[in-house]
């Protein structure tokens, strides 16, 4: 029979669509990464193009969406901002983040990268276009609802099907691992010498919480990158920054043990329990379950920068992510939500970091991180695709000769403050050739029936992150949109087939 939280659900969903059908054709995006994947400066980039496309600033100048066939057919209005349908969830701040991107004046440091993503929030675009002749010809709008939220919420997820003592064994195992096990030191120490059993007292608590906290960010540090770091809102709080919902860690308890109501297991369990029913789960229901569309932003570079445990984490992260776009079919989760997301694209990041000999390979080293987990989605129907992209091409291209050797291919840019490649240290104002180095050109052959931590000892790649570029300048001195790389492709890929 079913609950009646599931028939509340199953109204409110009505209601919801019935109020969306009333709004006209629109589309929810979800904009979604771990964080630094690139949610923040992808969505501030896409917004940029798509409202100053067709603005007379542009005129004359090159289509820098030619495979976004909308535009290039010329049939594209324009694009604008207008208010989100959900009053409840803040408002991206477009303005902010792009100002902080194009700078107030010339100078290179005048530029910087906006404020990352640490909360959901929402913007709508409305896309004007004429349909093509021969369907109804005549003008028509798209609403797109931009939702950005963090990767990390998405990882979520299976701890609703785990108890406090099931989760508590596989984070002591994930903590073990000869990379983890330095960083987890103290909250281990920690945790084995706490009874479970010991009177509930909210210092213990506390000082679990943190401890823990600690080892999950010290995992997330470049060196290390790790991504697969439950539970969620430890990393990326949003709004329950410093709540008590945050306050519990996992113990060493034992499962089918039954702890006095009054221990700190005991204790600890309630807030396990309560952290799914009143974070874990509206999220999934009041935000996930809308979404019609997805990209998820890797950072796949960070992580083959940071070595082959990442790598593999990584993919872990990946394939737990790729089970929230399958939960609800068929599974223990039908009751919660049924997404209806019908096309997702992985988007590797920061392609500009790389000569572009090298895009292909970095797409094809996503395509294989998340093939397992593809496979399984692609049975449920939904289209995905993998591509490799810059939302913001921060660097150009250029041949530099190698002390009497061979031409070298570099990517020049402006390092940020303080970045440094071995003794070198940049100024964050002056321009670097930089030797990206090289994917492997093969990568379903590095991969076939070796360990990925193989592939990724392989990889001699140089990492420094750049200054936004300077924004070049249109009629009325109009700040024209960024470079990019493949940015049209995911536009084409998300939202084309609508557009027609
Ligand atoms: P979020 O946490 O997913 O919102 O990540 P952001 O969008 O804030 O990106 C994190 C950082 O990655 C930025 O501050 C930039 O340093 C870098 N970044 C993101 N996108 C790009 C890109 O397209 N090109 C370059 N060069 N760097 C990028």
């Amino acid at each position: 029979m079913p609950l009646i939280s599931d028939l509340l659900f199953e109204a409110r969903a009505v209601a919801q669509s019935l109020a969306e059908y009333a709004s006209g054709p629109h589309i929810r995006l979800g904009v979604t990464g771990l964080s630094r994947a690139g949610k923040t400066v992808f969505i501030t980039a896409l917004v940029e193009h798509l409202t100053k496309a067709t603005s007379p600033a542009l005129r004359g100048r090159r289509n820098t969406l030619p495979v976004f066939r909308v535009h290039a057919e010329g049939r594209l209005i324009g694009g604008t901002l207008e208010p989100q349908p959900d009053d409840a969830v803040p408002r991206f701040a477009y303005e902010n983040h792009i100002a902080a991107l194009t700078g107030p004046d010339r100078r290179i440091e005048a530029r910087h990268w906006p404020q990352s993503t640490r909360r959901i929030s929402e913007l709508r675009l409305r896309l004007d276009f004429e349909q093509k002749a021969g369907l109804r010809p005549g003008r028509q709008s798209l609403a797109i609802d931009i939702v950005d939220y963090p990767g990390e919420w998405l990882l979520d997820l299976p701890l609703l099907s785990k108890s406090f003592a099931q989760w508590s064994r596989e984070a002591f195992v994930a903590s073990a691992s000869a990379a983890r096990a330095p960083l987890a030191a103290q909250w281990r120490g920690f945790a084995v010498s706490t009874d479970p059993r010991t009177k509930a007292n909210e210092d213990d608590a506390r000082g679990a919480a943190e401890l823990f906290t600690a080892y999950l960010r010290a995992c997330r540090a470049d060196e290390y990158s790790f991504s697969s770091l439950p539970p969620g809102r430890f990393l990326m709080p949003g709004d329950l920054e410093g709540s008590p919902a945050l306050t519990f860690a996992p113990l060493a308890v034992e499962e089918g043990e039954i702890y006095p109501q009054d221990s700190l297991a005991a204790m600890m369990e309630r807030r396990y329990e309560a952290y799914k029913a009143h974070v874990v789960k509206p999220f999934f229901r009041d935000h996930f379950a809308r979404l019609d569309r997805q990209i998820v932003l890797v950072d796949a570079l960070a992580a083959l920068n940071a070595g082959p445990a990442a790598v593999r984490d990584l993919e872990t992260a990946l394939t737990d992510v790729l089970a929230a776009f399958r939960a609800g079919r068929g599974n223990v989760l039908s009751n919660l939500f049924r997404p209806k997301i019908d096309k997702i694209l992985f988007a590797a990041t920061k392609a500009d970091h790389l000569h572009h000999t090298s895009h292909d390979r970095l797409e094809a080293i996503l395509r294989h991180l998340t093939s397992r987990a593809i496979a399984r989605v692609e049975l449920v129907g939904a289209e995905v695709d993998v591509i490799a992209l810059a939302a913001v091409r921060a660097t150009r291209e250029a041949k530099v000769n190698g002390h009497g050797g061979p031409a070298l291919e570099a990517v020049i840019g402006t390092p940020l403050d303080r970045e440094r490649i071995g003794d070198e240290v940049f100024d964050g104002k002056s321009e670097a050739a930089i030797f990206p180095g090289e994917l492997p050109s093969n990568p379903k052959l590095v991969f076939e029936g070796e360990p990925l931590a193989v592939m990724a000892d392989q990889i001699d790649y140089r990492f420094v992150r750049f200054r936004p570029p300077i924004p070049a300048r249109g009629q009325n001195g109009i700040s024209l949109p960024p470079p990019h790389i493949r940015l049209d492709r995911a536009l084409q890929f998300l939202f084309g087939d609508r557009l027609i």
